[in-house]
């Protein structure tokens, strides 16, 4: 057992000798169940957030809203959250009010999916009150209660879906499937960075060609803004992508669709990749084009070009990269300060230009990365520059 585990029972253990119940709930128990690696411990007991805040040294009131703290113990973390039911919901996502339930049993009604309504107690004992471990066993993915009133309540629920079987390669339960058909227009209900959780979670998966071809069928990816062209043209492809990938390819294959919410480092990078994919797909790879966006952006528009059909030029990229003349514009041996201080040149937007043309040069290897041959052309620029400036120079 490890010391995660083996700290999360004696958080149990505390609560239940304050006189509460208390259980490992939700993804732990069941990727415990199915010899996975799992991330978070979450917790249910009916012990309310500020008791669990009065017990423990350490607690994070993460969602107290929503019935939830985090208990810190040494390093870890766990999600305690209070029994509970959940009320009417007004949006489709947040439950107006939340109500405490008294009993596990109404606690576990209120969740997802069969397979994370399995708890786990203190001595490691499972306790399956809704025949879950059969649809684990089957590999099914299946609501609690009716799918299409637990879709309503919350439309979430129905790309959760999709995320456990990008994840576990499960199947969909055909009377879960029949109701995501039937109410996967209540997608557009969600916030936007909502979807884009799930849908990294869905694209980073093990089994995202099989989440993807079922979000197809079953119509959901029509609802996602300008993914669809590109969802399907990938559904096949054997290759592991990082979302940001995705997107790019969805975006090549449509358009970019501003509603999808990145960072703005992000964004640049969708756009840089976008515009040297243009560049790149049916022309070669050159120095500058290296130097300029760097090896890394190189080879992810290389993949990108690869995945749509275009020449791999993988081998060819890494060889101008390495062979580049001059790594960073501070490796050039003459500078701007050169040309100040051998001309009467002032004009800083004319000294860009000619050390610009230097750089060109030096990259692309038409010239030496020596004093005398870029001070010879520079002199032989700032002469044609006079020439097509006139009195620009003050
Ligand atoms: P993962 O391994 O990806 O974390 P998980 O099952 O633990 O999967 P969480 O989002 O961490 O998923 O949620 C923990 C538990 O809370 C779920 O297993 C489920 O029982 C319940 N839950 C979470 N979101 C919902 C929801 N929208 N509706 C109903 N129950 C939910
Ligand atoms: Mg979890």
């Amino acid at each position: 057992m490890n010391d995660y585990i083996e700290k999360g029972i004696s958080v149990l253990k505390t609560l239940e000798e304050n006189g509460y119940q208390a259980y490992f709930v939700g993804g732990f128990v069941r990727d415990y169940l199915l010899g996975i690696d799992s991330g978070d411990i979450d917790i249910t007991t009916d012990a309310t957030p500020d008791a669990v805040s009065n017990i423990f040294a350490r607690v994070k009131e993460t969602g107290k809203k929503y019935g939830t703290v985090t208990v810190l113990l040494d390093d870890f973390s766990y999600e305690v959250t209070t029994f509970r039911t959940d009320g009417v919901y007004l949006d489709s996502r947040h439950p107006q009010d939340i109500e405490y339930a008294n009993t596990l049993l109404e606690d576990l009604k209120r969740r997802d999916f069969t397979i994370n309504a399995i708890v786990m107690d203190k001595n490691q004992v499972i306790h399956d009150y809704f025949d879950c471990g059969a649809d684990l066993k089957r590999k099914l993915i299946r609501t609690i209660g009716n799918p299409v009133e637990r879709f309503n309540e919350d439309s979430l629920r129905i790309l959760r879906a999709f995320r456990f079987m990008s994840k576990l390669g499960f199947a969909l339960d055909l009377e879960t499937k029949a109701a995501i058909e039937k109410e996967r227009g209540k997608i557009a209900t969600i916030s936007i960075e909502r979807v884009m959780v799930e849908l990294d979670k869905i694209f980073r998966g093990d089994y995202w060609n099989m989440a993807v071809k079922s979000m197809i069928e079953t119509g959901v990816a029509q609802q996602l803004y300008g993914l669809e062209k590109g969802l399907v043209y990938l559904q096949d492809k054997q290759i592991k992508l990082m979302p940001l990938e995705v997107f790019m390819i969805c975006f090549i294959l449509d358009d970019i669709h501003d509603i999808w919410r990145f960072s703005n480092k992000h964004k640049n990078l969708i756009i840089q990749v976008i515009e040297l994919h243009e560049v790149t797909k049916e022309d070669i790879f050159n120095q500058f084009i290296v130097f300029v966006n760097g090896l890394e952006v190189c080879l992810m528009t290389n993949k990108i070009n690869v995945i749509l059909g275009y020449p791999d030029q993988e081998k060819h990229i890494r060889e101008l990269d390495a062979n580049l003349p001059i790594k960073d514009v501070c490796d050039l041996v003459f500078k701007g300060q050169d040309i100040l201080w051998l001309t009467p040149l002032k004009k800083k937007s004319v000294i860009g230009v000619i050390i610009d043309d230097i750089k060109y040069n030096v990259i692309m290897g038409t010239l030496p990365n020596e004093y005398e041959a870029l001070k010879e052309f520079a002199f032989q620029r700032i002469k044609e520059l006079n020439i097509e400036m006139g009195e620009q120079n003050e």
